[in-house]
């Protein structure tokens, strides 16, 4: 089976490409300035400008994959309300140049949405929720998601939350708090801003088994409930790193911020706990991973 991913040097794509390929999976990934590190046996990594409709619509038509992940998108909250015309071409042209060709050559897609085409107001958003977003990414998302959705193709539509994790193309907010704890340095960490933490490692194993399962709609992939600053002080414990470094912040105190972010855009992962054998929700394994993962990055021996 052909399978192409978008995104593949970004944080969901640098896990999810070489997990297909060690599958056994054709995978082909693109990719735009940052060429992936990762040993890529079995993957034929294509360097592509995905605004450039014609080139990746060529791309597609003359691949025929059974099967594409679009995982890029321009995932700057800030950088998309500065920039919207560059939001548009990466987050809904180019969803729209695969979905064309994607009719056309009958491939089933998988599209990475996100929390943030809810507003907040609520949290624990089933799949059935209103989307409401308040910011120009998450309305660029929830566009790319209506293209999916309103096209005659096979699709899944997975929406994660707040992705963390070692691998992509810039550095997670997980990646942040330890190298500043390191440093012992002092982080905040927002104690009334609620996500639901996705570890990038079991959210491409769920993607994986997504791809043999073949669900028709939308499904929350994501951890559990929690605010930022929990979640800091979960990690460096972890680590064990000070914890009397990880102070309170509130939301107000962002003044640097240009979009609006939502308060709560937690999500109600029952469907798919449901659905699949992966367990993407359990925290503490998805923390001790990612300990593991941040060891052996070091070259410290793992517990
Ligand atoms: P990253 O920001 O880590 O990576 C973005 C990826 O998109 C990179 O591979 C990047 O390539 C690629 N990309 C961006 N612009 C272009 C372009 N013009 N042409 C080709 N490729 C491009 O994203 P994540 O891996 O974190 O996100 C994966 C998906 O999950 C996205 O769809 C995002 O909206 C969604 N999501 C992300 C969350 C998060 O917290 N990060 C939370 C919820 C959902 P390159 O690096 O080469 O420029």
């Amino acid at each position: 089976m052909k399978i192409l991913v978008t995104g593949c040097s970004g944080l969901l794509g640098s896990k999810l490409t070489p997990l297909l390929a060690r599958r056994g999976y054709n995978v082909i990934g693109i990719y735009n300035v940052h060429r992936p590190s990762y040993s890529a046996d079995g993957v034929k990594l294509v360097k592509l400008d995905i605004t450039n409709t014609v080139a990746l619509e060529d791309l597609v038509l003359k691949e025929k994959p059974d099967v594409i992940i679009h995982a890029a998108a321009y995932t700057d909250v800030d950088g998309c309300e500065r920039d919207k015309n560059r939001a548009w071409r990466i987050n809904v042209e180019a969803t729209k140049s695969l979905v064309r060709t994607a009719r056309v050559v009958k491939s089933y897609i998988i599209y990475i949405s996100t929390d943030y085409i809810f507003d907040g107001s609520k949290g624990d958003y089933i799949e059935g929720d209103t989307p409401c977003p308040i910011n120009y990414y998450g309305l660029t998302k929830l566009i790319g998601e209506e293209l999916v959705r309103g096209s005659d193709l096979l699709h899944t539509i997975v929406r994660p939350s707040a992705i963390y994790g070692l691998g992509g193309s810039k550095k997670s907010f997980a990646e942040y708090i330890v190298e500043k704890l390191m440093r012992n340095e002092c982080v905040k960490a927002l104690t009334d801003q609620y996500v639901s933490p996705t570890y990038n490692g079991l959210l491409a194993k769920a993607i994986a088994e997504i791809v043999e399962l073949r669900p028709m709609g939308v499904l929350h992939v994501a951890g559990p409930r929690m605010n930022r600053y929990e979640f800091a002080l979960k990690i460096a414990r972890a680590l064990d790193l000070p914890l009397e470094l990880v102070k309170e912040a509130s939301m107000k105190e962002m003044t640097h911020w240009i979009a609006c972010r939502p308060r709560d855009s937690s999500l109600d992962t029952s469907k798919a706990k449901q659905l699949l054998k992966t367990r993407f929700y359990d925290v503490d394994l998805a923390v001790d991973l990612f300990k593991k993962e941040w060891l052996s990055r070091r070259g410290e021996p793992c517990p």
